[in-house]
């Protein structure tokens, strides 16, 4: 996928200015005007992306500056999974690491809601991906008030602002991370209700799927536009110029692997990825060890060592 490629099918879904931004204004179904007659060539254009990505990735990795942080966020059944691994399949997993975050554990909920996601960031040359991340902290917590009760925060500490602090923390926290080399990029996959009802059912239809299905993602289906507003609000005051949201149709899994992978392009090739230049020093010493290698060989042939 060349970059302008990536731009076209990203951009659209760009959100950098969260104050107007409504959910409703993006269609889950939306594939930008492509009917499934396009499908070969979104998987086509799918593996040269994944292609360009690992490219990048290695120069990411040799010049060993930026660090990237990709975020996803969904409700169950999205197709976060599916679109990690699809989309990740030809980068170096040297180069990449992928943490899930789950229900905070015990030593998680003695610390500040950040601490578990910190000790995960990504080193400089790596890509990380947080599969869920802090953002649950104004997302299932809003939904479910006995979670917040459970983070034994200091009484006088949770007031009715308690998650306009937390977009405050996580605009900084998001503008530190930048201002250290770390760039940021998040994705929410947008599935429809109807779209979510179909997964589920297809999961208890096949036994090979009935791992994926557990009795609460029925449940927070029933919060559904509870969480939909809580999505909304987190998009509208979270999303920056330095931190954008991508929002990401996802009733089309085929169009939204497309559109991360564009994503994602973009953003590695707004940095300025370069091998490392070698300096007329070190290249003395390359030819050097050349000239001994050869030296070896020509040897060896001759009878020598
Ligand atoms: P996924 O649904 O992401 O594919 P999974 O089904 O394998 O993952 P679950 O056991 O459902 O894993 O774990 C994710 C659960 O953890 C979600 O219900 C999520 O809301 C919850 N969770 C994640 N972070 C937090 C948090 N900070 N506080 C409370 N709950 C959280
Ligand atoms: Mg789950």
């Amino acid at each position: 996928m060349a970059i302008q490629k990536a731009r076209e099918f990203s951009e659209p879904f760009r959100i950098t200015k969260g104050g107007k931004f409504r959910l409703k204004d993006v269609d889950p179904g939306d594939t930008l005007g492509y009917g499934t007659e396009d499908k070969p060539h979104a998987k086509e254009a799918l593996a040269m992306g994944i292609e360009a990505l690992a490219g990048l990735q290695d120069m990411l990795y040799a010049q060993d500056r930026w660090a990237v942080l990709l975020i996803f966020q969904a409700m169950d059944a999205a197709g976060k999974d599916g679109t990690i691994k699809h989309v990740m399949s030809g980068v170096n997993p040297q180069g990449c690491q992928v943490v899930s975050f789950k229900t905070p554990s015990s030593q998680d909920l003695d610390h500040d809601y950040l601490w578990r996601c910190m000790t995960r960031l990504p080193e400089r040359g790596r890509i990380g991906i947080f599969n869920r991340s802090y953002y649950e902290e104004v997302l299932v917590v809003r939904v479910h008030d006995e979670l917040l009760r459970r983070q034994r925060l200091p009484e006088r500490l949770v007031t009715k602002d308690i998650f306009e602090d937390r977009f405050q923390d996580i605009r900084h926290f998001e503008r530190y991370l930048t201002r250290n080399g770390v760039a940021i990029r998040k994705f929410f996959l947008h599935l429809s209700r109807k779209e979510q009802k179909r997964r589920f059912l297809e999961r208890l239809e096949n036994p090979d799927k009935y791992w994926k299905f557990s009795a609460s993602d029925a449940q927070e289906r029933g919060r559904w536009d509870d969480y939909m507003e809580a999505y909304e609000d987190m998009i509208r005051n979270t999303a920056t110029k330095y931190a954008p949201w991508y929002v990401v149709p996802a009733d089309n899994k085929w169009f939204t692997r497309v559109v991360v992978a564009a994503a994602i392009i973009s953003a590695l090739s707004e940095l300025d990825l370069r091998y490392p230049e070698v300096s007329p020093e070190q290249r003395k010493g390359l030819a050097a060890a050349r000239q001994a290698l050869l030296g070896n060989k020509a040897r060896r042939q001759s009878g020598g060592a």
